[in-house]
């Protein structure tokens, strides 16, 4: 997938008051910015100019058209003239996807020697989005307001990280993900109400037998796995158990075997993500972690021991960061680091850590797992550059989903660790060790995580406030006591939050 097919809609707010003229004139304004937004080369979805809207009928129109239209992720709103905001309830009601406020203005600086009416009349975009802002205020609407003139490089990161936030957003709405298998029994954190995420977020979660993966594996074919297994030897170090005629090669064919299976399965059923269980492998050889690893590369959206949420987050995570350079995983908390100041934690899973975070050629690997019961699982060893991300998870808290959001300093790591056969990554929680994982585990955080190296508060701030889910971010200032008493008042907001709505 890519952001080509996609399209923002960019609406002009104004009135008739000023006359056929100053409407032509804002026409031709809107235009020329589009334009200018469209060539500037930072924005990664085309933005469509659809007109100036003058009365509420054409407001009405044009947000119920963007509902409909399956190319349009999201509505730019701008108000170049005094645009009198009750003419937008109806249309504000209606609109159901992603809203930014642009609070521009055609001019960029004030002409100070020739300043007169007829200037101030035509760039009063400063009070005519503040009517604009109180009525969606009003609605209770939320929406992503950007600041400054729009030919300013800051502002148009902005709108490029709604942007692809939106695509997401978009990527949801139909969303399947598979599990094989249940949750890993008696685990409570993973697991969530299914029918709320599917009216909150979008995606379906499906369940299907094992059995029926392990009829499309039957029909893979030696010459499929030949074929396979040469990517393989392209793309990645081997280690020598597992090299052709070696004691572990049919291993690796094995897991050739599963990725081909699971490919064809996720694209017969539509998916977009999975979950695996090591408790539901009936039929197969070994755990699916090479597939798992590879699949997730691809933007296949994947969570482990049944975990839907992280899954359908890792897709969100990918499809947000398409052709950033810095990669994501799913990503489970496994061991500390006690070190003062350093302390860090380590970052890995049995087998499933995504090859777009590596920091080397990834080395593949047969090793023997202990859980499961079942053959020895191929997998790639790598560990992951340094530098920073985030780290994210959707738990449901009875009432409501919360995102918990963790900023995160991932260190080189440098010393070898050569008994470890799975990937890895070493990272210090903001603030620090002490506070990152007690604010973490006080809001109720996963063990799993979605991670990036892509990603900023920034877009899953625009994330939580699209889906309309809490959200509770840790970072550099955050303190325990202050942490504390934000997910109080959340609960609180959360109890009121019906008698909020319109
Ligand atoms: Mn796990």
């Amino acid at each position: 997938m890519n952001f080509n097919d996609l399209e923002v809609w960019f609406v002009t707010g104004a009135q008739l008051l000023y006359g056929g003229d100053a409407v032509i004139q804002v026409d031709a304004h809107s235009n020329e910015m589009v334009k200018g937004l469209n060539e500037s080369g930072t924005l990664p979805v085309k933005v469509v100019y659809k007109g100036t809207v003058n009365s509420s009928p054409e407001v009405a129109d044009t947000f119920r058209a963007a509902n409909n239209d399956s190319k349009c992720i999201g509505v730019i709103t701008w108000m170049h003239t005094f645009s009198p905001a009750k003419m937008w309830i109806h249309g504000l009601m209606d609109y159901k996807k992603p809203l930014l406020h642009l609070h521009t203005q055609f001019n960029k600086e004030i002409p100070f020697d020739k300043i007169d009416m007829d200037f101030m009349n035509l760039n009063q975009s400063a009070h005519g989005d503040r009517e604009f802002g109180h009525i969606v205020s009003r609605m209770r609407k939320n929406r992503k307001v950007v600041v400054g003139h729009w030919s300013d490089e800051k502002v148009q990161g902005k709108i490029a990280v709604w942007m692809r936030v939106a695509a997401a957003w978009a990527d949801a709405q139909d969303m399947r993900i598979i599990r094989f298998g249940d949750n890993m029994n008696n685990v409570a954190v993973t697991d969530g109400d299914k029918v709320e995420a599917e009216i909150r977020l979008g995606y379906h979660v499906d369940y299907y037998p094992i059995g029926d993966l392990v009829a499309y594996q039957d029909q893979v074919t030696e010459a499929d796995i030949d074929e396979l297994v040469a990517v393989y030897e392209e793309e990645y170090e081997w280690a020598d158990n597992c090299k052709k005629g070696a004691k572990d090669h049919g291993q690796v064919r094995e897991a050739a075997r599963e990725e081909i299976a699971l490919r064809r399965f996720l694209k017969d059923k539509k998916a977009k993500g999975f979950t695996t269980n090591f408790d539901a492998l009936h039929g197969l050889d070994q755990l699916p972690g090479l597939a798992s690893q590879r699949l997730m590369a691809e933007g296949y959206g994947f969570g482990a021991e049944g975990d839907w949420k992280t899954a359908a987050l890792y897709r969100s995570f990918w499809v947000m960061g398409q052709g950033l350079p810095g990669g994501c995983s799913f990503l489970e908390d496994y061991t500390y680091h006690f070190d003062g100041e350093k302390s860090a934690i380590l970052q890995a899973h049995m087998l499933e850590i995504c090859p777009l975070i590596a920091a080397q050629k990834p080395r593949l690997e047969v090793h023997p797992l202990g859980i499961g019961g079942k053959a020895d699982p191929a997998r790639l060893v790598f560990t992951s550059h340094a530098g920073a991300g985030v780290a994210a998870t959707i738990v449901d808290m009875g009432n409501r989903f919360r995102m918990i959001v963790n900023n995160v300093d991932v260190l080189d790591q440098d010393i070898p660790m050569p008994n470890l056969p799975v990937a890895s990554a070493l990272w210090i929680p903001q603030p620090n060790l002490e506070i990152g994982a007690a604010a973490w585990i006080l809001a109720g955080g996963t063990h799993h995580t979605a991670f990036s190296y892509d990603l900023t508060n920034e877009y899953l701030e625009d994330y939580a406030d699209i889906a309309g889910i809490e959200l509770v971010t840790i970072y550099k200032n955050t303190t325990i006591s202050e942490f504390k008493k934000e997910l109080r008042y959340n609960d609180l907001y959360y109890m009121l939050n019906h008698s909020l709505q319109p």
